[in-house]
């Protein structure tokens, strides 16, 4: 598969160029030149299909020749060593629940794609490449899990000091090796300026090969289709008109579904569940596309403010706002609404679920109202014991302790304190020496 950057002004590139590079050199996202057709007899023989077999045949499109067969079945299976459960809440609604890998976050699937991709690449190179990311919270534990002990890759996280919880911290900041945990005195933005300005200093990128390790990284964003087709595999004999309910914030994962959908998976619609930054949800309203500084939530992974995948899912409809309206739908909840969620899927369900699920089951139930024979599948993205204080304090219920989070609370913690631009760039210059 070849991809071209939706800034349209720079070459062509292949896979593994777009996987080492992040972004295109001209700044834009890369996009896959075609979206192919999956035969209607993979749809119609899910069932006998294991969850690696489905994967493998929805990405290798976007991956062979360049990582070969064998090889791309080996990394699916590993990237795949964990659960994907859904649970019937109802005759309507359904959560499939993402957060079984070793983080605990959604996020651990393309951040393990992604990490084997890249080590396969490197494999005969012996030129280091440096993954530097910046985090508010999941994405940093899950990028830090997945490249732990990956050959010729180093991993260099910068997250805001005492903005992350404690159990985020600790899986950032506990595991040594080739990854190194930055601790910034300042907010996210101010990590991911730090972030931001090292790809654009030549001083950098001259000498040190740097990749960002975000959903704009093509090796994570891709794998994300896999979800929509395992809730499909469990459902489809079921329910004929699936609609999945995404809490976005990026937009990554949702656009992966309409990846997904465009290969001809049968889903109905879209929802994506927004928490009080919505600038999604005031374009579909509006057509005017305004992002805004971000506010803080408790559903704290989608506070964004100018969600960057957002451009792929308009490519993705060829910029056609009633194309697009058709398959999308968004809403946005606060709060307060979201703490209301939260305790009435556990009083009603004796479900559990975390702010970020609680989004999404919102938004399933809003589509509802005027759908009433859709079957809702709502996305739990992160294990409730992630934002332990606030679920604790809303369902009234103390919560146990997965043996994820367990093996990590103990640990020491190890962390280099920057404050400055130009402490992170000594640090990645005196790095690249070791
Ligand atoms: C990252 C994240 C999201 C948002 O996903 P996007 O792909 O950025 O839209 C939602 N929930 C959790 C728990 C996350 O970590």
């Amino acid at each position: 598969m070849r991809y071209h950057s939706l800034n349209k002004s720079a070459p062509e590139s292949s896979f593994r160029n777009a996987v080492i590079r992040g972004l295109a050199p001209d700044k834009g996202l890369y996009f896959p030149n075609e979206i192919p057709k999956l035969p209607d007899s993979f749809f119609k023989d899910i069932h006998s299909l294991s969850h690696s077999e489905i994967a493998y045949e929805v990405i290798k499109s976007f991956v062979l020749p360049e990582i070969e067969e064998d090889e791309l079945k080996r990394i699916v299976e590993e990237t795949l060593s964990f659960e994907f459960p859904i649970v019937q809440l109802n005759d309507q609604i359904s959560v499939l629940e993402l957060f079984h890998g070793p983080t605990m976050a959604f996020k651990d699937v393309g951040a393990r794609f992604m990490a084997r991709c890249l080590g396969h690449f490197n494999q005969d190179n012996n030129e280091k490449v440096t993954v530097l990311v910046a985090t508010s919270g999941d994405t940093g534990g899950a990028v830090a899990n997945g490249f732990l002990g990956v050959k010729g890759v180093d991993v260099v996280i910068l997250y805001p000091s005492g903005k992350v919880s404690e159990i985020q911290e600790k899986q950032l900041t506990t595991l040594g090796q080739n990854i190194t945990a930055l601790e910034v005195d300042g907010v996210f933005d101010d990590c991911q300026d730090m972030v931001k300005r090292a790809f654009l200093d030549t001083d950098l990128t001259d000498s040190i090969q740097l990749t960002s390790a975000n959903s704009i990284n093509v090796a994570r964003w891709l794998p994300q289709m896999f979800y929509f087709l395992f809730a499909y595999k469990a459902l489809y004999q079921k329910h004929k008109e699936l609609v999945f309910s995404i809490p976005s914030g990026n937009f990554g994962n949702i656009c992966a579904g309409m990846m997904a959908q465009q290969m001809g998976l049968p889903v109905k619609t879209f929802i994506a569940s927004n928490n009080s930054n919505n600038v999604v949800t005031e374009y579909l309203n509006t057509e005017k596309f305004v992002p805004k500084p971000s506010v803080q939530t408790i559903s704290n992974a989608m506070d964004v403010g100018n969600p960057s995948n957002f451009i792929r899912i308009l490519n993705l409809y060829k910029n056609d706002f009633e194309v697009l309206k058709n398959n999308l739908v968004s809403y946005s909840f606060d709060d307060e609404e979201t703490r209301q969620a939260m305790s009435e899927i556990f009083e009603q369900f004796e479900y559990i679920a975390d702010p970020h699920g609680a989004v999404g089951y919102l938004g399933a139930k809003e589509y509802l109202k005027e759908h009433p024979n859709a079957h809702m599948v709502f996305l739990e993205t992160a294990h409730p014991t992630k934002f332990l204080d606030v679920v604790e304090d809303t369902i009234e219920k103390k919560l146990e302790l997965p043996e994820q989070i367990k093996a990590v609370i103990d640990k020491p913690k190890s962390s280099v304190r920057i404050e400055s631009y130009n402490q992170l760039k000594a640090f990645l210059l005196s790095n690249r020496a070791n």
